[in-house]
């Protein structure tokens, strides 16, 4: 994916950023941290850079009819935040970099 490697070149000479390859699994156990704070520290921190799989489009009633999966999760650290609730304990990003299957998947829906 094109996208992918644009984010790869981007931060891979910069010494403040860990660059981990990673199969499908083992994502939240690379997010370090030894008490909840610094899970969320960490979580918020990281970023991760993937290919959807599935290109079925959730429900995002009512305030929209279908949300489309380019990215997950916020880096905002809000306190009055109530989706953190949502975002686990590690609460990271994600990019999904397929976006051109996802764009045709939006055509067809
Ligand atoms: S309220 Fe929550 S989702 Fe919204 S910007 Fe703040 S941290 Fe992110």
């Amino acid at each position: 994916m094109e996208l992918g490697k644009q984010i790869h070149a981007y931060f891979k000479d910069n010494s403040q950023v860990e660059i981990v390859k990673l199969g499908h699994h083992g994502i939240r156990s690379n997010i370090p941290g030894d008490d909840i704070s610094e899970f969320y520290r960490h979580g918020k921190r990281t970023l991760v850079v993937g290919i959807r799989k599935g290109l079925k489009f959730q429900s995002c009633k009512p305030s929209a009819h279908y949300q489309l999966p380019l990215l997950s999760g916020c880096i905002g650290q809000c306190e009055y935040c109530y989706l953190n609730t949502n975002l686990g304990d590690k609460p990271y990003m994600r990019g999904n970099v397929n976006v051109e299957e996802s764009w045709n998947r939006l055509e067809n829906t």
